[in-house]
This record gives structure tokens, sequence and C-alpha cells, in this order.
């Protein structure tokens, strides 16, 4: 039985879809004003893994991802490089569907944009003014909070404490300090759509219940963010979708907690932020994400590089398992010993982990005890027959691969790898001059021969020709990368 913890109802429940076995999802995409941080991928991954696994449990979900499109900070990068606000939302809506390719992102069913879904937002805020929740002044258009009943169910906030505590402030002409923007008035220079309030453009909030709405029903079953989107983001929207359909909004919520840096969230406004890039340009996708899976997806991460070499060498464990296992079955021994070994009760372990709360540390741990014993018995009997590494091979590729995608057996995986070989071997071509007798066989050994070659450059100070080979290694994705033990080297997705 699949638990999840509501933050609506701040308890760990069966989870029980509306509709099964269908299940919309929804998540809070990003602002599309500039590249995303590695902050903003913990939370785009553990999403991804959870989505995973609810697929992994038969159901079948829709998984919706909105990009904000048009927002003060996209105006402000618009007029900072003197282009239009919609080139700067496309060339970074492109990047981040490239990064999150890159980091082994299940793509969404659906990335709805903001700016296509004025006339559905208008629509909403028209019913919400029809029903008194909202009110016009000159061209702005507020969303009473105060009409709200059940304002605050969410984050556990109480309407009189948050008013007296907002500081009295220049509040444009809003009736209340609570009161949020659901239209705003163009302003000068400002891009902007016709409505029956006058020129103006969206708040953030209403983008969120009118694209979710729009693509997974008045009522759907999981709403998803970071913890940041709690209070105001996600209570503002339970406001204006209730009060506009009369339904309940989303059934469950679920929120992710920080990506810290020396114990500060990161983000950009702090500038304590690496982007999903440069993390990317050093670690693999692999390696991210089980350094994200090692931790509850609620609780808070520190970021730091130790955690992420450390995750690097712990996927040198799995991957060790996987070429024994890929050699092994390209030898296709159909006679030999089936050794005893209960995949089922390994299975069990997992599932029952990952159905608590999507308990991903203890998952991995369940992984990696598989990774040991499967080891263990691969040492024991020299003589095994292929179908034990055919099982073994299975179970990593839905435990580890399908759900966590922190390692990848796949045939698209094999075709990638032949053509980084074929380069890598073109390279080897140029630089190695003895090659003769023993040719290395594979990718790995390729790389090595040429970490050899280039520290023998080193060794004799040819530092330009040591630098040439790192670069070109670089350039077809392989990260050379030296420590005191010597040269590593990581393959970039
Ligand atoms: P933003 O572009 O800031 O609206 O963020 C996009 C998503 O990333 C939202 O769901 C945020 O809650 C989430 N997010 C932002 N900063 C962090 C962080 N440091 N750790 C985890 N998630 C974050
Ligand atoms: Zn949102």
């Amino acid at each position: 039985m699949l638990k999840l913890y509501n933050t609506l109802t701040k308890n760990l429940k069966e989870f029980v879809p509306l509709n099964p076995p269908n299940v919309g999802m929804y998540i809070c995409g990003p602002t599309v004003y500039d590249y995303f941080h590695i902050g903003n991928a913990r939370t785009f991954i553990m999403a991804d893994i959870i989505r995973r696994y609810l697929e992994f449990k038969g159901f079948n979900v829709k998984y919706v991802m909105n990009l904000t499109d048009i927002d003060d900070k996209i105006i402000k990068k618009s007029n900072e490089e003197k282009i239009p606000a919609s080139e700067v939302a496309h060339k970074y809506s492109e990047a981040f569907i490239e990064d999150l390719k890159r980091l082994k992102i299940k793509p969404a069913t659906l990335y709805p944009r903001a700016t296509e879904h004025i006339n559905e937002m208008l629509k909403m805020i028209k019913a919400l003014v029809e029903n008194g929740a909202a009110y016009n002044i000159d061209g702005n258009v507020f969303y009473n909070v105060s009409s709200f009943n059940g304002y605050g169910k969410l984050s556990g906030k109480n309407i009189e404490d948050l008013e007296s505590g907002a500081r009295v402030e220049v509040m444009e002409e809003k009736k209340n300090s609570l009161d949020f923007a659901l239209w705003k008035k163009a302003k000068e220079g400002e891009p902007f759509w016709k409505s029956e309030w006058g020129n103006g453009r969206p708040g953030w909030h209403i983008e969120c219940s009118a694209m979710s709405c729009k693509h997974l029903g008045e009522t759907f079953d999981i709403h998803a963010g970071g913890n940041d989107l709690i209070f105001p983001h996600h209570e503002n929207e339970i406001a204006q979708s209730e009060a506009s359909n009369k339904k309940p909004f989303a059934k469950y919520w679920m929120h992710f907690g920080f990506l810290n840096i020396n114990k500060e969230k990161m983000s950009k406004s702090l500038g304590n932020f690496f982007t999903a890039r440069e993390v990317l340009a050093k670690y693999s996708a692999e390696a991210i994400r089980l350094f994200f899976a090692q931790a509850h997806y609620r609780g808070p991460v520190d970021f730091s590089d130790e955690h992420l070499d450390a995750a690097e060498k712990g996927l040198e464990k799995l991957k060790n398992l996987k070429s024994t296992i890929e050699s092994a079955i390209s030898k296709n021994n159909t006679g030999g010993i089936n050794p005893d070994f209960d995949f089922q009760s390994f299975e069990e372990r997992y599932v029952q982990a990952m159905d608590e709360d999507f308990n991903t540390p203890q998952a991995i741990a369940v992984i990696f005890d598989f990774v040991r014993e499967a080891n263990r018995t691969i040492a024991d009997k020299e003589n095994l027959n292929v179908t034990f590494y055919f099982a073994v091979k299975d179970f990593l590729i839905k435990t580890a691969e399908n759900i966590l995608g922190i390692i990848s057996f796949n045939e698209m995986d094999i075709k990638q790898g032949t053509i980084l070989e074929s380069k890598v071997e073109q390279i080897l071509t140029e630089y190695d001059t003895t090659l003769d007798v023993n040719k290395p066989k594979n990718v790995n050994e390729i790389i090595n021969r040429l970490i050899a070659i280039r520290l023998s450059a080193k060794k004799e100070k040819k530092y330009q020709l040591a630098d040439e080979i790192r670069k070109r290694l670089e350039d077809i994705g392989i990260i050379l990368k030296d420590t005191k033990e010597g040269t590593d080297f990581i393959i970039r997705n």
C-alpha cells in the first residue's frame, strides 16, 4: 500500500487517486528568465522519481509542468538584454527542456505556457469578480483574501496573524494587505493582453490555477512544488481555484525540501547557486540523481562537491556490476549453476521502502545490499547460468534505472556508447603511434590509454600536448579529473 505525506491534511495516508488507474499530477515549473540552478533540479528530480514510481505501481500518470513565461523577472531581463520578453522566455524554455533531458528527467506529458492560457485565466478572474471574491481597482484586479473561509488551510497560517504581522506598506490600492493581484495593469513598455479591465498581464498565482484546471480538471490528484511555494503561492492557488470552481482543488499536496549550501537555501537572489549546467559539466546525471535520492524528498539537503564525489564513487559499484553482467550475458552460458538467490525479498524490501512516502534513501540501501549479495554470489560460484545474470539485470533495470534513473542499461545508451567509442578511438589513433598488439577493447580502455599518453606528455613537460588531449576529450563529453591518486574521468550525458 502506497502512503504519502499530504501537506494539506498534515498526515501520512494511503494514496487513493480520484479516478484510478489515472493520476493527474501538476508541478510548478520554472520562470524561464535564466538557466535553472541545482536547487531547482532537486525538486524536479525528486518529482520525477515520484512520478516514475507511480507508473511502476501501475498508475497512468498525466504529468503537467508549467512554464512561467511572463513575469517581472523576464521583463527585467528583456530590458537589460534589449530583446523582447517572448524571446527571453523562448531561449530559456528551450534550455530548460534540454537540461531536464540531461538530468535524465522523463519529459512531462505537457509543458503548458502561461502566455498560451491568458483566456483561461481571464475566465477564472471574471468568475471571481462576479462572485465577489475579487475586485477591480483602476485596471488592477485583486483577490479578496477575507472572502475565502479556507484561507490558510494549506500553510496553517491564520489571516488575523498574517494581517497583524504585515507591515504597513504602500500597497497600491489594495483593500487589504494580504490581497494579491490576479490581473496587473499594463505599465509603459511592458507586454500586455487585452481584458475587460483594460490592458494588462496575469499575476503569477492565477497562472497555475488556470493551467492545472484546464489540463487536469477542477479537482485533481497531486499538486507538487518546493517548500517555498506553500505560502503564498499554493495557498493562493487553492483560494482562487476553489472560489471560482466551487469544488475542492488538489487532493494531495507534496512539497520538496530545500537544497541548501552552507545551511542556507540555494537561490538566485542570494547568489549562492550553481546552475544545473555547471554541475553537469563536472558530474554525471546519475551521480546527481543518486546524491539527491540518498536523502528523503521532504527534508533539507546540503550541497557540496564532497557529497557528489562520494555519489560518483558509489555509482562505481553499480557500474562494475553492470559490466560484469554484460560480459557474462555476452558469453551466454546456458549450462552452469543456478544459484539460490532471493530476488523476491529484495524487491519486496525495495517496494516497502518506496511505498512509505517514497523513502528513496532506504530503497537505495536495498539496491546496494543487492549489489553486494550479487557480487558475493558471482565470486563464490564461477560457473553461473546466464539466466542468473539476466535476473540481476532485470532487478537493476526495474529499481535503479526505471525508477531512480541512477544507471542505464537501455539500448539508446548502448548506441550512444558505440558513437562515443568511435569518436574516442579516432582521437587515440591521432595520439598513439605505438598502437599495435594490445589494442584497447572498449571505451574505458581507450580513455585510459589516452590518460596514460597525457601523463607521459606531462612528465616530458609537453604541457601543450597534455592540454590538447584533455580538450579533445572534453569536446566529446569526456571530462578528466586529476586527483592525488591519478586521473579519473566522467562521461557527460
Ligand atoms: P522558481 O524558478 O524559483 O520558481 O523555482 C522552481 C521550482 O524549484 C519551485 O518548485 C521551487 O520551489 C523549487 N526550488 C527553488 N529553490 C530551491 C531549492 N534551493 N531547493 C529545492 N527546490 C527549490
Ligand atoms: Zn505554480
